[in-house]
């Protein structure tokens, strides 16, 4: 049941920050103006001399404006009519660093610059108080939209993302969201603070984490009150305190792979946001994008649904700011024509407080049921002592008994009841012991009648446990009901303080529509001017010129207006051109990968089986079935139960013995051959020029290696010596200058080197073979000294 109300439109107020101290410093000049009274917001273009371009808003708030202002006059009567069971939703837009957070949140110890949802709650809880013959429930959830994943800012697992789902009563909800029963300003402020930590738990840098995500604080007011029908009715109000990402453009140069997906992603809310702004103003639209994002999906209701919504767009004042506070104030100036049909919502089927109000009958019930048969018992046993005290009533007396005893110790009669216990076990004893005497059977039947007495007992024990325990249950039930009226004489005078509050608010308002009704009459009184008649000619034409003049001046203005969205749109197509770019080459290479290493019939199989959840906004994959009209099933062959394969007894074998396995067919696109590593080396040049290195051997040789004489070389015949020579000789060989070595020609020695054994040199070598082909041009042919000793390796053959 619900009833209904006309539209109405989304009320849109503007707010302007002061200048930080940034922007002072700077000396940045203040293109914003801002008139309240008119509700007007003028915006100044620095450069240029292009007239201001105006906007007019529901209300707007200067730098000077006061939380407390902002709350009493735009945000109260929403939440007022969240208490009385309509939807509502508060929205803050805009660039970072505007003020959307300290209008949502604000200061939170500084009751005086605390936001709009500290301010919500009190006046929650204040109203809750002062109400009567109401029970309330109040709820609180906190979630958070980044990159396009739900995360619940109240749950334990913060790694958790959360799925929309769609109920056709209840439309859009978030599934597995938790929410919080609380029963007052501090709880609720708990809850809040809880999530807040977590938010920054979440994000590696708060700032721009903040920036970039969308905040979602519910309260959910439940309230049960008897109606005119003598029924008692449930009115649910939900109030969204959504805190956006910044409107600005995301920058996106050489976007790829994790930063692409943030660019596609980030803004696709806002936008998708704006598109349904669009769409709802434009008239023409069959189709609102609600299911584009996220937010939108969320908050549907929020826009042209059956919310009342407030949007805040908050802007900064300097000059370098001055295309975003425009993008915003467009943006806005399009929100204020989205026309809503606000509802309260009555006697809803998930109403939490209904199914409260039913657990706590039903538990009451119960415990009622409980002690109604203790005393009936009690009833009953008093009755058969008052008949015959010192007689055995039997088994079912004995029971009741004991059913008063409990009764007794619930009423403090302590001692009555070991009394009574210790009479109760003599008297069975004694039975006992007389039975024994008289038979065994009796005794036998006897102890059977005491196990089962003690059985009683037991059951007792956890009977009244449980009863306990409905108590304490229902109690606590009982406490998260919030019912008011409690202190009505304390609260008169603050009442009365309200209510005067009120109405210099209502007196305020009243105001200001005369003031934009003013407005409104001075432009229709421009217009009647043009049909009025003139005393002369001349007037005419003064007056007309004047007309002319300012109808002029607007044309411009409306002129440089299209100028200014036409570019901005090229801006923005741009941009979507750019993400275009982007993605198309993405999939190129996703293309490229596919066509190249995925086999074509595997393709054809995965592109069979996949399809597109619009729910969950992805592909999915069908499980693997019968093909249709093919009797074969698609599953994997008996020998590959377990494995991605078939694989043979060997393979199974030693992958059992060893976890490395061998077969890596799991990895179809490991297609690169695994190369082994290289033996061998690259030849490498000596590093010393051979010429440099026959000047180090000279300068390393020993003054008596050195023979000068031929016949001391020849009468020492000393091996050593001669061999000695030869290295060095053949490293001088391999240069064809070793002929400028005159005197010291090895030609003659050489049959001797030639047959001689190789003995081990001491020398260092030069790294270079002794025997080169450069024979033509050995020492011998060219016919040089022969006191030189000759190289093996360059005697002809
Ligand atoms: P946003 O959430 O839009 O990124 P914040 O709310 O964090 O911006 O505001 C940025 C800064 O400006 C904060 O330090 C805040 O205290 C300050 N600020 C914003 N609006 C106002 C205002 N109306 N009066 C005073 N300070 C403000
Ligand atoms: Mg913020």
């Amino acid at each position: 049941m619900s009833r209904s109300k006309s539209a109405e439109s989304v009320k849109v107020v503007v707010r302007c920050r002061p200048m930080n101290e940034k922007e002072r410093a700077a000396n940045y000049e203040r293109v914003v103006s801002v008139d309240v009274k008119l509700g007007q917001v003028a915006v100044r273009n620095p450069r240029g001399s292009s007239p201001p371009k105006v906007f007019t808003f529901d209300s707007v708030y200067d730098w000077n404006s006061k939380q407390v202002d902002l709350y009493d006059e735009t945000f109260r009567p929403l939440v007022d009519s969240v208490l009385l069971g309509f939807n509502g939703t508060i929205f803050a837009y805009g660039q970072t660093g505007t003020g959307k957070t300290y209008t949502m949140e604000g200061v939170r110890n500084d009751p005086e610059r605390r936001g709009v949802i500290p301010n919500s709650f009190e006046h929650i809880f204040t109203h809750i108080s002062r109400s009567q013959n109401q029970q309330y429930l109040v709820r609180a959830s906190y979630l958070e939209i980044y990159q396009e994943e739900i995360r619940d800012l109240l749950s334990k697992d913060q790694s958790r993302r959360l799925e929309l789902k769609e109920r056709p009563d209840t439309g859009v909800y978030v599934k597995d969201l938790s929410s919080f029963v609380t029963k007052s300003v501090r709880e609720i402020e708990h809850v809040m603070n809880v999530g807040n930590q977590n938010r920054s738990v979440g994000a590696t840098n708060m700032n721009e984490h903040s920036s970039r995500s969308h905040a979602i604080f519910v309260i959910t007011i439940e309230c049960s009150e008897t109606g005119v029908d003598g029924e008692n009715h449930i009115r649910v109000g939900k109030l969204n305190l959504v805190d956006l990402a910044g409107s600005e453009r995301q920058t996106k140069t050489g976007a790829q792979g994790e930063r692409l997906k943030e660019a596609t992603k980030i803004n696709l809310s806002l936008s998708a946001l704006g598109n349904v702004i669009s769409a709802l103003v434009d008239g023409r639209s069959t189709h609102i994008p609600y299911r584009d994002s996220k937010l939108t999906r969320l908050l549907q209701d929020s826009l042209g649904g059956n919310a009342r919504t407030v949007m805040v767009a908050n802007i900064g004042p300097a000059s370098y700011n001055v295309e975003e506070t425009l993008t915003t104030l467009r943006y806005s100036n399009r929100a204020k024509n989205i026309k809503n049909k606000p509802r309260i919502n009555e006697d809803p089927k998930d109403a939490l407080l209904r199914e409260f109000q039913e657990e706590i009958a039903r538990l009451k019930a119960q415990l009622e049921k409980k002690s109604g048969r203790r005393r009936r018992k009690r009833r009953r046993r008093r009755g058969g002592e008052a008949g015959d005290d010192g007689a055995d009533d039997g088994e079912e007396d004995d029971d009741d008994d004991d059913d008063d005893e409990e009764e007794e110790v619930d009423s403090g009669a302590e001692g009555d009841k070991t009394d009574y216990w210790h009479v109760q076990q003599e008297k069975l004893e004694k039975e006992k012991m007389a039975i024994l005497e008289d038979h065994s059977l009796v005794a036998e039947e006897k102890l059977r009648l005491l196990k089962e007495k003690e059985r009683k007992m037991d059951d007792l024990h956890r009977e009244k446990e449980a009863s306990e325990l409905l108590s304490a249950k229902i109690k606590a039930m009982e406490s998260k009901l919030l019912v008011g009226g409690k202190n009505i004489v304390d609260h008169t005078n603050e009442q009365q303080k309200i209510l005067e509050l009120k109405r210099k608010e209502i007196a305020e308002q009243k105001r200001r529509e005369r003031e934009m009704q003013q407005q409104v009459e001075c432009q229709d009184e421009e217009t009647l001017e043009l049909k009025e008649t003139y005393s002369s000619l001349q007037q005419e034409v003064d007056i007309k010129t004047k007309k002319l003049k300012k109808l002029f001046a607007k044309l411009q203005a409306v002129k440089s207006e299209i100028q200014d969205i036409q570019d901005s749109h090229i801006k923005e197509r741009q941009d979507l051109e750019q993400t275009q770019n982007e993605l198309t080459r993405e999939l190129k290479l996703k293309t490229l990968i596919m066509e190249n290493f995925i086999p074509l019939e595997e393709k054809t199989k995965i592109e069979n089986r996949a399809f597109f959840d619009e729910e969950d906004d992805c592909w999915k994959l069908r499980p693997i079935t019968r093909i249709e009209n093919d009797q074969k099933m698609m599953t994997r062959p008996v020998s590959a139960v377990g494995y991605r394969r078939p694989l043979s007894q060997h393979a199974r074998l030693a992958m059992m013995m060893q976890p490395d396995v061998r077969y890596r067919a799991e990895n179809i696109l490991l297609l690169e051959l695994d190369m082994p590593g290289r033996t061998t080396k690259e030849y490498e040049e000596p590093v010393i020029a051979p010429k440099v290195a026959a000047a180090l051997e000279d300068a390393l040789r020993d003054e008596d290696e050195i023979q000068v004489d031929a016949a001391a070389l020849y009468s020492a015949s000393s091996l050593g010596l001669g061999l000695g020579l030869r290295g060095l000789c053949g490293s001088l060989s391999a240069s064809s200058s070793a002929g400028s070595l005159g005197a010291i020609s090895p030609g003659s020695v050489g049959p001797a080197g030639g047959s001689a054994k190789k003995p081990k040199s001491g020398r260092p070598k030069t790294g270079k073979k002794v025997s080169t082909p450069t024979s033509a041009h050995s020492p011998s042919a060219t016919g040089h000294s022969p006191l030189y000793p000759q190289s093996r390796g360059l005697v002809p053959k």
